[in-house]
């Protein structure tokens, strides 16, 4: 397979069209970005740890019902991907009140809630990814009420068998985002699944195992994807 050009390069990724039909290559960087890109740096090696802990999730993820853009991986940094027409939705869940919740809402982080919530922004970097919710997706025809109804079942699903994953390896999922792409007449669960994207807690502990110790400068940033790592590859 050949890599031709880049189609679009994101905060942590780059994406290249190849000479083989409804193949992408997804290449993980090290780059590092909080608060819509207002805090910039490198975190060594995260993209071969990123792109490990995403292929072995999307293996998982498949193998419990959910169809994703995964194909495979196809060295440190690159992994195989069907090509998609990215939904400019993210869908992000809370199991525990935590980041940005507990900012807007006041509540405390780690409070527990009554029920997991299913929150909806506009991915748009300029405009710092706004919430909206389903009126706003349909009046902008950002997605259909069957493609909303979907992803957000699959989204509740991938809750589940990541929540199981997580706890068998001593981990507390707290929240996570997600991202959803057309491809031939279905939709599919794109993106990444990795630390970047969600928060860890170690259930012995309550160390954080994800992003906010970037965000946080809480240190330990390297050693702490690469103990995700280990322990998704467990
Ligand atoms: N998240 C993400 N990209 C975004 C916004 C959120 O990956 O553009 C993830 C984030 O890592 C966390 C969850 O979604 O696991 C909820 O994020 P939150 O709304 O608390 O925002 P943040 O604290 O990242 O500003």
């Amino acid at each position: 397979m050949k890599i031709m050009e880049m189609k679009y390069e994101g905060k942590a990724k780059k994406i290249f069209s190849t000479d083989v039909d409804d193949c992408s290559v997804m290449y993980f960087k090290d780059d590092a970005t909080a608060f819509d890109g207002k805090k910039k740096g490198t975190i060594e090696e995260k993209g071969v740890f990123n792109n490990k802990i995403a292929s072995e999730i999307f293996k998982y993820l498949e193998a419990g019902g959910i169809k994703t853009h995964f194909i495979e991986r196809l060295s440190d940094r690159e992994m195989a991907v069907k090509e998609l027409e990215i939904i400019m939705v993210e869908v992000i869940v809370r199991n525990v009140a935590a980041g940005s919740f507990s900012k807007r809402m006041g509540i405390e982080e780690g409070t527990a809630l009554k029920q997991t919530i299913v929150e909806l922004s506009y991915k748009s970097d300029p405009l710092g990814d706004p919430m909206i919710n389903d009126d706003y997706v349909f009046a902008l025809g950002l997605a259909t009420p069957e493609e909303l109804t979907f992803m957000k079942e699959e989204t509740l699903k991938v809750n589940k068998l990541m929540s199981d994953f997580f706890d068998a390896r001593g981990i507390f999922l707290v929240d996570f985002k997600l991202e959803f792409g057309r491809h031939k007449g279905e939709i599919l669960l794109g993106d990444e699944f990795t630390p970047d994207g969600c928060r860890l807690w170690d259930k012995k502990t309550g160390e954080k195992l994800d992003k906010d110790r970037f965000r946080r400068d809480l240190g330990n940033i390297e050693e702490s994807y690469r103990d995700v790592m280990n322990r998704v590859l467990e």
